[in-house]
């Protein structure tokens, strides 16, 4: 025994800190896997516990694999996902997490770089000259990879421009090469040198970001600099006036023309805008007040709304989820949604950093469901680090100490027990085999719980908050007994449910409750028993496409790659009978119905009903497949109002009726109110939470999406941000500047 051994093991040992986590979606489960990183110094320090609801993590990314007859564990999700290459965190967390997993190199997933797939494609529709038209955005694909940060070597994008123009503009079409793989970006033959420019380009990122800093304190310099860029802008402004005279008829006419005018203008308008309102200086939150077609609108040149009603502007606010109560509808003659809106610096920022830092390629696809490829390695290597995962604990009551300076007490509802033989195996193993890949259910496993016949049979949904039955055990944890520190990692939609006493002894709270808006999303998908191409789609393959409809389900991408991780019967393939060649998902936002009242605390609305609002979904499904699909799959919708559903795969009945093939597709409303989806209202930024506040709850922590965070959207990126911030918060690690683009 080594010396220095024997010294620290003789050495008292210090107790451990105890960190209750509540809530296992993106946010909690970075905290806590940056808690007990094998790099982080003071991962000994603490004992870490996760409280998630129901049986699986993920939150919002969750999703389960359907193992009921003739559904052949098929992938349900909570609606698309998909990650942009510019998520250099939570792509350096995948890095980490699949080393760790360390998986046989022939398993399935054995590295990240197999569960995620660049993708270089994406469209939007455009309604032109009363049609729907496919504008298909075609950028390249790097060999630079994901998760490093910063910007990229400067005359990249200058290659990038020209790229981009020839492809889109030009050339307009498929790119001649298809996607790389991520293992080829990864192990490119130059991909060392291209990892250590990455890192120049961070060092590169961090100087001219401090050269702006200086720039904006010292007024002899932003003073010319700003004339410069003035000067610049005015420049740019007599060029486009003239170009506009010069084409605007053309504009009217032809879809390409329109195309390259909406993108000039737009990028003109950015421009001038960040230039005008100093956002150059000063950082994206000095236009987070305003909505960002309003902020563009103010700096658009007059081309009579071409540019700011654009389908690439409805893009961007379907994209992101941004309307306000879910409402996207335009009344009759009105050029734009009313309740359309997103804050412009967030926004900007976004774009900003997709459009200048993505790396690989800007879209990555994962090649299993969210559950399996993020929640269920973060599971396993979770477990491993000795952290436990407290399944089916519903947290119900926060609760303060009676001078409101610390978090005290939390009240939960143990909603299931394990039976004899789970308890003496040492727990619940959550997990299913799903064609060599562990994966989450989309129900609990009954077999494993105390009556778990009873919760079948009376069709429990153990993850929504009105949920009760026989089973339920209330449990109390106690500061001091219980835990030292708490993390709220529950989403600020079930914070009025949950945390009521919080906010009735903060005003920082309640002004954060008050400010923030959440919307309903919607999701379905459907397994059609002919490719994509087949159905009438053309232009590409695999895409990701929004803006093609007025309806809610308005964004689609084609996931036609699970279906090789799913286990459809093979079988029933001969003659391509009954077989699915393509998997559709189809996304949007979803009303309130009725609208939620505005108090801050306590149950806003009755729970809903899951099941009734799930129909909702099949009915609006129903609509988009018969009248509005046609733009995409015209050979599936050969005329407005018909459908062809025998089309659709059914693999439960023998021969299966036109209704019994529909009522067999996935149709999924995120209701509950945690699962709302989090929007960023112009003027709600400056009322976010930080990670931690030492005037407030000084043992409670925050970790999420809602959080101040450093990109303030609804994405993965920002909850794993939040994440990494709640673990410095508590511990110093990891140092601020290992957090990627904070200093954006
Ligand atoms: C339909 C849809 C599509 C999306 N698409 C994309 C996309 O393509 N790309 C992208 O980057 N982002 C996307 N997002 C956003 C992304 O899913 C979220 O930003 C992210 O999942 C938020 O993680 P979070 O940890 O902040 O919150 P959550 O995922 O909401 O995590 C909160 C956790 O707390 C648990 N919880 C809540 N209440 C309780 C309670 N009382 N007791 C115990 N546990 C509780 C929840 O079950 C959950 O596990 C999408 C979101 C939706 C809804």
């Amino acid at each position: 025994m080594t010396a220095e051994r024997k010294r620290s093991e003789d050495a008292p040992q210090r107790p451990k800190k105890r960190i209750a986590i509540l809530g296992g979606g993106v946010g909690g489960i970075t905290t806590a896997l940056a808690l007990t990183d094998p790099d982080n110094p003071h991962r000994d320090d603490y004992e870490v516990t996760v409280y998630q609801m129901g049986w699986r993590l993920g939150g919002k990314g969750a999703s389960g694999r359907n193992t009921a007859p003739g559904m052949h564990n098929r992938i349900e999700e909570h609606g698309l996902h998909i990650w942009f290459g510019c998520y250099d965190n939570a792509f350096a967390m995948m890095r980490k997490l699949y080393r760790e997993l360390n998986r046989p190199p022939d398993a399935p997933l054995a590295s990240w770089t197999e569960a995620f797939r660049p993708h270089g494609t994406s469209g939007i529709e455009t309604s032109f000259g009363g049609k729907w038209h496919h504008w298909i955005g075609n950028a390249p694909v790097n060999h630079y990879p994901p998760g490093y940060g910063g910007l990229l070597p400067m005359w990249t994008y200058l290659r990038f421009g020209l790229e981009m123009y020839y492809r889109n503009f030009l050339g307009r079409g498929v790119p001649k090469h298809p996607s790389p793989t991520g293992d080829q970006i990864i192990r490119f033959p130059h991909a060392e040198k291209r990892r250590k420019m990455v890192s120049k380009g961070v060092r590169e990122g961090r100087f001219w970001l401090m050269a702006a800093r200086l720039v904006r304190h010292l007024w002899f310099l932003s003073a010319p600099f700003i004339l410069a860029m003035k000067l610049f802008v005015w420049i740019n402004e007599f060029f486009l006036e003239w170009y506009w005279r010069r084409h605007k008829e053309k504009v009217a006419e032809d879809l390409v023309e329109q195309e390259r005018w909406t993108l000039l203008a737009l990028m003109f308008a950015i421009f001038k805008g960040m230039v005008w309102d100093r956002v150059l200086l000063d950082g994206f939150k000095v236009i987070n007040g305003q909505d960002f077609r309003a902020w563009i609108a103010k700096y658009a040149l007059d081309d009579g709304g071409v540019m700011i009603n654009s389908g690439f502007m409805v893009g961007i606010y379907d994209g992101m989820f941004a309307y306000e109560d879910g409402d996207n509808s335009k009344p009759p003659g009105a050029d734009w949604p009313p309740h359309a809106m997103i804050e412009a610096g967030e926004c900007l920022l976004a774009c900003v950093r997709e459009a200048l830092t993505y790396r690989g390629a800007p879209i990555w696809k994962m090649q299993a469901g969210m559950g399996d490829t993020i929640f269920a390695p973060a599971y396993q290597v979770l477990r491993r680090r000795g952290v436990k995962v407290e399944l089916f604990h519903r947290v119900d009551r926060i609760l303060a100490s009676p001078d409101g300076k610390t978090v005290d007490r939390v009240e939960m509802t143990q909603q299931a027990e394990l039976v004899e033989r789970m308890r003496s195996l040492g727990g619940y193993y959550p997990l299913i085999d799903v064609k060599g890949l562990p994966c989450w259910p989309s129900k609990p496993i009954y077999a494993q719980l105390v009556d778990g016949n009873v919760l079948e049979r009376e069709g429990i949904d153990l993850e929504s908050y009105g949920a009760s039955w026989q089973g339920d055990r209330p449990k109390t944890l106690v500061r001091g007994d219980d835990f030292d520190e708490v993390v709220i990692a529950i989403s600020v939609g079930g914070l009025p449910y949950v945390a009521c006493d919080l906010i009735g002894k903060s005003g920082k709270w309640k002004d954060m409750i008050q400010r923030m808006r959440t919307t309903r999303t919607l999701a379905s998908q459907v397994w059609y028993r002919r490719t994509a191409y087949e159905l009438g789609w053309a232009p590409m393959q695999e895409p990701v496409v929004s803006g093609y409809d007025t309806g809610p389900l308005n964004t689609w991408a084609d996931m036609s790659h699970l279906i090789e991780r799913e286990s459809w019967d093979a079988g029933a393939r001969p003659g391509r009978e009954e077989y699915p060649l393509n998997v559709s998902y189809y996304c949007g936002v979803m009303p309130d119905d009725p609208p939620l009242p505005m108090t801050v605390c306590g149950p806003k609305a009755p729970y809903p009903n899951q099941e009734a609002e799930n129909k909702k979904v099949e009915v609006l499904t129903k609509v988009l497949l018969t009248e509005h699909l046609r733009p995409l799959f015209p050979e599936a919708n050969p005329e407005s109002g018909v459908f062809r559903w025998e089309w659709l795969v059914d693999q439960r009945n023998p021969r299966p009726t036109d209704d019994q093939r529909f009522v067999s597709q996935y149709f999924r409303a995120n209701v509950e109110p945690t699962e709302r989806y989090v929007l960023s209202v112009p003027g709600s930024d400056a009322y976010r939470l930080p990670a931690h506040d030492d005037q407030e709850f000084v043992n409670c922590y925050l970790s999420g999406d809602w959080t101040d965070c450093g990109m303030n959207l609804g994405c993965v990126e920002s909850a794993v941000m939040s994440g990494l911030l709640c673990a410095n918060a508590v511990c110093s690690w990891p140092p601020r500047s290992e957090i990627i683009g904070l200093d954006w």
